[in-house]
C-alpha cells in the first residue's frame, strides 16, 4: 500500500487550476493554426488570429484565457493500493480548487441554482471518482464555462433511430446552439449508458487530445463524418461565419438497455482548458 498526502493534492489541483486557465494546450492552438489556414474567409481567420493572439498574450501576462474560468471538473481514478494521509480526496481537491482560483484570480463561478447566491470560492467542484487497479492518483481538470455548458443536451432515442438518429441530433443541436458555445467548438458525444451515464462519457471525451484518433475505426469514421456534416454549417469562428464551426468530435460508447439509446452531447468552447497530473 503507498500513501500519499492530502497536502500534495491541494497543491497540485491548485497549480492545475492556474496553469490551465492561463496556458492553452498544443493541440488546440495547432488546431487554430490548421483552420486559419484553411479559412477563405477574411473575417474567420481574423477570429482565429485574435485566438492566437489571445493565448500569447495569457501566457505572457499570467491572465485567464477567458474571464469566464468555469465551475472546476475532475474525473480521478483512484489507486485501490494507495491511501491519503492528512484528509480525503474530496476535500483536497476542493481545498486545491479554492487555493487555486483564489491564489490565481480566477472568476468564482458557482452559486446556489435558486438564489443566484455565489459561493465565493468556486466549490463545491463536480467530481467523478473511479476506482482503479494500482497505487497511483490520477486527476484530470476541466474548467467548464457556462456559455458552452449551456448549449450541451441530454436525449434518449429509439434504438431504431440508430446512428442517423444520432447524427440528426447532434447536428441540430450544434446548428441551434450557433454563436452562444464560442466555437470553434469541440463536440463530446456520449452513447449508450443510462440517462446519466452517456452525459459523464460525453464529458470525459473532452479531454482527449484534438489531433489523436480513435482507436476503434468504425468509430474514428463516424467521428470524421460528423466532425465534416458540422462545419459544414457555416457558423464559424465565433459565429461570424466559415468552415470552422468545430475543432473535433469525439464520441465515447457504453452498453445500453435492449430499449434505450441515450445520446448526450456535451460542448466545449475554443478555450479548452484542461490538465492531468499523476500523484
Ligand atoms: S463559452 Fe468558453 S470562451 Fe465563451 S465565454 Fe464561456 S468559457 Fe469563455
Amino acid at each position: 500500500m503507498r500513501t500519499i498526502q492530502a497536502k500534495d493534492i491541494i497543491d497540485a489541483v491548485a497549480t492545475m487550476c492556474v496553469r490551465a486557465n492561463t496556458e492553452l494546450p498544443d493541440d488546440v492552438r495547432a488546431k487554430f493554426e490548421q483552420a486559419m489556414a484553411n479559412e477563405d474567409s477574411a473575417s474567420a481567420k481574423e477570429v482565429l488570429r485574435q485566438l492566437l493572439e489571445n493565448a500569447d498574450l495569457a501566457m505572457k501576462t499570467k491572465l485567464p484565457l477567458c474571464q469566464d474560468t468555469g465551475l472546476a471538473v475532475f474525473f480521478v481514478e483512484i489507486g485501490e493500493d494507495l491511501t491519503v494521509e492528512g484528509g480525503n480526496v474530496k476535500d483536497a481537491i476542493n481545498k486545491g480548487v479554492r487555493k487555486g482560483y483564489g491564489e490565481g484570480y480566477l472568476r468564482k463561478s458557482a452559486c446556489d441554482p435558486l438564489t443566484r447566491k455565489n459561493t465565493g470560492d468556486n466549490t463545491p467542484a463536480i467530481i467523478h471518482f473511479d476506482i482503479v487497479p494500482g497505487d497511483k492518483l490520477k486527476i484530470a481538470y476541466m474548467a467548464k464555462g457556462g456559455g458552452a455548458e449551456n448549449m450541451s443536451r441530454v436525449t434518449m432515442l429509439a434504438p431504431a433511430q440508430g446512428w442517423e438518429g444520432i447524427k440528426k441530433f447532434v447536428i441540430e443541436r450544434i446548428a441551434e446552439a450557433g454563436p452562444n458555445p464560442c466555437p470553434p467548438t469541440i463536440v463530446g458525444i456520449g452513447v449508450g449508458g443510462t440517462f446519466d451515464h452517456s452525459a459523464r462519457i460525453a464529458k470525459k471525451a473532452l479531454l482527449r487530445r484534438l489531433d489523436d484518433t480513435h482507436p476503434d475505426p468504425k468509430i474514428a469514421e463516424l467521428e470524421k463524418e460528423l466532425e465534416e456534416a458540422l462545419n459544414k454549417l457555416g457558423i464559424g469562428p465565433m459565429g461570424l461565419g466559415g468552415k470552422t464551426t468545430v475543432l473535433s468530435v469525439k464520441i465515447a460508447l457504453e452498453p445500453c438497455h435492449i430499449a434505450s439509446l441515450p445520446l448526450a452531447v456535451n460542448v466545449q468552447c475554443h478555450s479548452q482548458r484542461h490538465e492531468e497530473v499523476e500523484l
